[in-house]
């Protein structure tokens, strides 16, 4: 829905959201993937154990043919956030120890894993992966994800980060 003027309607409420809220525009969808992410239940709660996180991290990466990345909860139990490393490592922070967290890190790691470090950790592409993979893992209803990613403005790609199209462009070359 929506042709051209939609779209750049989109950009500019992205460009000045990123703005207004201080955050660095080499990242502007970055806060409100968060608010998003913050509007489902258990997003911030442990939800799994030690070998349920890295299950769904290897189920998404062998979705996307990706080696599998070790995924283990950060060592200090009061760690607030959650990293991908780009040395093929994810650490959780025990509240985020649940199918999204674990699933939007992944996304991450399949992410660089096809494109190289991005300047832009939570773009189009990366959002297009996370997505795909909520959907197949049927977080919630398709319905459900997409129109609360389109009301709040954040921008994905579709066909193109499908697990068909990246397998055949093959890795990023480093
Ligand atoms: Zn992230």
């Amino acid at each position: 829905m929506g042709g051209h003027s939609n779209t750049g309607l989109v950009q500019i409420t992205k460009a000045f959201v990123g703005l207004m809220s201080g955050v660095e525009l080499a990242d502007p969808q970055q806060m409100r993937v968060y608010a998003w992410e913050r509007k489902f239940r258990y997003s911030e709660e442990e939800t799994l154990k030690k070998s349920g996180i890295q299950e769904w991290v290897n189920w998404a990466c062998d979705m996307y043919a990706v080696p599998h990345i070790l995924c283990k909860p950060d060592p200090n139990p009061k760690a607030k956030i959650s990293h991908y490393w780009n040395d093929n490592k994810i650490s959780l922070a025990r509240k985020h120890m649940n199918m999204m967290v674990c699933l939007h890190e992944a996304a991450h790691g399949i992410h660089t894993h096809y494109f190289g470090f991005p300047a832009e950790a939570h773009g189009p592409e990366w959002l297009g992966i996370y997505v795909r993979l909520l959907t197949k893992a049927r977080f919630a209803p398709k319905i459900a994800i997409t129109a609360s990613l389109e009301a709040a403005g954040l921008l994905y790609r579709k066909g193109c980060v499908s697990p068909g199209t990246l397998k055949k462009k093959g890795p990023y070359n480093r």
